[in-house]
This record gives C-alpha cells, structure tokens and sequence, in this order.
C-alpha cells in the first residue's frame, strides 16, 4: 500500500534576518556601534507545526519574536506569512495580517491591565478590531474561552489580583484565542512559573495547537521544556542560529559543542543515568553582542576552539538534509 504522506504548508518563512540597535554616546548621541541581537537568521514554520527557539538570554531569540511580530522595524530581511512579505508592512494593512498573529509573553503579571476584568481583557482585541458583537455575545464567547483555557467561565468579572500565575497565563492565552489566531509566538511563557504549572501550560499549548491547527513560535532557555512540544528547533547564541534540526534528532544527535553542552545538563529521570553521564560545563559568560568575538561567536567559550574558529567565522551549512550547524568542526555528513 502506498502511504500518501499531506504536502507541508509553509506558513511563515524568515530570511536572512537581522535587527540591529544603534549603540550612541554622549550628549550628541554619536553612534559608535550595533548590538547585532539578531544577525543573518533564517528559518521557516510550516502550518500546524512549532519551531522551538532555544537560547541564554541575550541570544536574540525573544528579539526575533518581537520581529516576526513586527513590534520593531527590522534592520534587513525578509519575512514572509503566508506568502505576504510583511517586513516593512504599516498601519492598516499590517494591522489586519496582525489579527491572526499573536504573541504571549513571559510575564502574566504584567502583561494583564490590574484594572480591567477578565471579560474586558479577553474582548478588547476584538472590540478594537469591531468584530465583538452585543455584550450577550461577548460574555458567551469569553465563557467559552475561559473554559477552553481550564479556567471556570464564572471568573469573567474577576479582576488579574485573583488569580495565581498559571491562571493569569491561561487568561493571556484565552485573549490571544479571542483573536482567532493562526500563529503565535509564546515568548518564554512558562519561565516564571512552578514546574507542575510549567507542564499543564505546555499540554494545554499542545491541545489547542492540535484543535485549532495552529503554529507556534516557543522560546525559552530551558531545552527540556522546548523539546517537549517543539517539531524543530533552533539553538541560538549570540544572536546567530548555531544549529537547526528536527527536535529528536537534536536531541539525539547534537553536533555543535554548544547543542552538545545545553543537552549535557538537562536532567535524565533515571539518577544512575543521570550521575553517570558526562556533563559539559561551559566557562565564562556570554560575550558582549556589541563587541563579539572575531571568527566563531562561541570561541570564547568552545572547548574545541583551534586557531581557525579565532580568525573565520564558520559557514552555517546544511551537513545532513534538514539539520544545518554553523561550526568548522562538523563536516558534511555529521562527521
Ligand atoms: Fe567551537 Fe570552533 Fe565550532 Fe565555534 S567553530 S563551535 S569555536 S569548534
């Protein structure tokens, strides 16, 4: 029997992106440099599907969020949805791409107004873009997204305060929902919550991905987490991707010294495993993205840096079909 295997549909693809801040000095705010908080980044998200973006903070991957949600203007590249290059997009017509692109962030006791209930936060998307109808209707479709969401749908005139963490996020994601999202970027959005609260956030991303058809964006620094409910991943430093593949292949076989160094202290389940094995400790800190280093960004903290990673900075080349590693030690082949 022939297996048909359904055709990918790309729904986001980003291009050689780059999104520079300007560093200035003095009263005259002469220019002395750029952060390169994100240089030359290329990735696609097919629908349905999540790419994981992996990362220390300052890697540039909440940055690269925030480009794809065009909440800055990008220095160069090109990002294209569905089909629609919306890199230098504007007001209205950038507005109406925006409905259907979301973005939740890290933290929920922030990001929700203290002043407003929760009826007020899930419809103010739609009352802004006129698509809520009589308050009979609004309250019908908030209860029904707190619902999705696993909160009681009798919490619609709470107001933010009484609420814990994991709840405040479940709120900013029904708020997302009311939008009818397709895509959504979810910045780091469990890394201020318990563990227990982590995974139930993460299932509940995983179920209405899977109801709605949606895509996702999901960075954070924690791999295990990423992994869990990504299909690729991208592990950034520095502002540059260092490696790019298929969530279980990465895992399996991680072959930049950075991937190899992040996997090495996920914890295994299993103590004896987890005692037994080689853990990889990276020394030193990040280097400045306003001075990185010359050559490859991870020299400075590379166990294998030689001579060459000081001088030429690596090509990001695909070395077996979709997993792509910018390091001169890794051959074609994964050698
Ligand atoms: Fe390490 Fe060199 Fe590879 Fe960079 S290019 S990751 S310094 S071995």
């Amino acid at each position: 029997m022939i297996e048909i295997v359904p055709e990918k549909e790309e729904i986001l693809k980003v291009e050689n992106l780059k999104m520079y801040f300007p560093v200035t000095k003095g009263l005259l705010k002469r220019k002395v440099g750029d952060v390169k908080a994100v240089d030359d980044v290329s990735f696609t998200v097919n629908k349905g599907e999540t790419l994981g973006i992996v990362g220390e903070s300052g890697s540039g991957k909440s940055t690269i969020g925030n480009c794809v949600m065009r909440n800055l203007n990008i220095t160069s590249g090109t990002i294209t949805y569905k089909g629609r290059d919306i890199s230098y997009m504007k007001n209205e017509e950038l507005r109406a791409v925006h409905s259907k692109l979301q973005m939740i962030t890290q933290n929920p006791f922030e990001s929700l107004d203290p002043r407003m209930t929760v009826l007020d936060i899930i419809m103010e998307g739609p009352r802004i873009r006129n698509s809520a109808r009589s308050i009979y209707e609004q309250t019908a479709y908030t209860k029904e997204l707190l619902e999705k969401v696993g909160l009681n749908p009798e919490y619609i005139d709470r107001y933010p305060h009484e609420f814990s963490g994991g709840q405040r996020q479940r709120i900013s994601i029904a708020r997302s929902l009311a939008m009818q999202p397709e895509f959504i970027v979810c910045d780091e959005i469990v890394s201020a919550l318990d563990v227990s609260i982590q995974a139930q956030i993460v299932k509940l991303m995983m179920r209405l991905q899977e109801e709605y058809n949606m895509s996702y964006i999901f960075i954070g620094h924690d791999l295990s987490v990423v992994r869990y409910l990504s299909d690729n991943i991208a592990v950034m430093y520095l502002g540059k991707i260092m490696e790019y593949t298929n969530a279980e292949t990465l895992y399996d076989n991680p072959l930049h010294p950075y991937t190899q160094a992040l996997i090495s202290a996920v914890p295994i389940p299993d103590p004896v495993v987890d005692r037994e094995r080689k853990r990889i400790l990276l020394e030193g800190e990040v280097p400045s993205p306003i001075n990185p280093p010359k050559g490859c960004n991870f020299c400075t903290r590379c166990p294998y840096a030689t001579e060459e990673c000081r001088e030429a900075e690596p090509e990001y080349k695909e070395v077996e079909e979709g997993h792509f590693v910018a390091c001169h030690r890794v051959k074609k082949g994964g050698a």
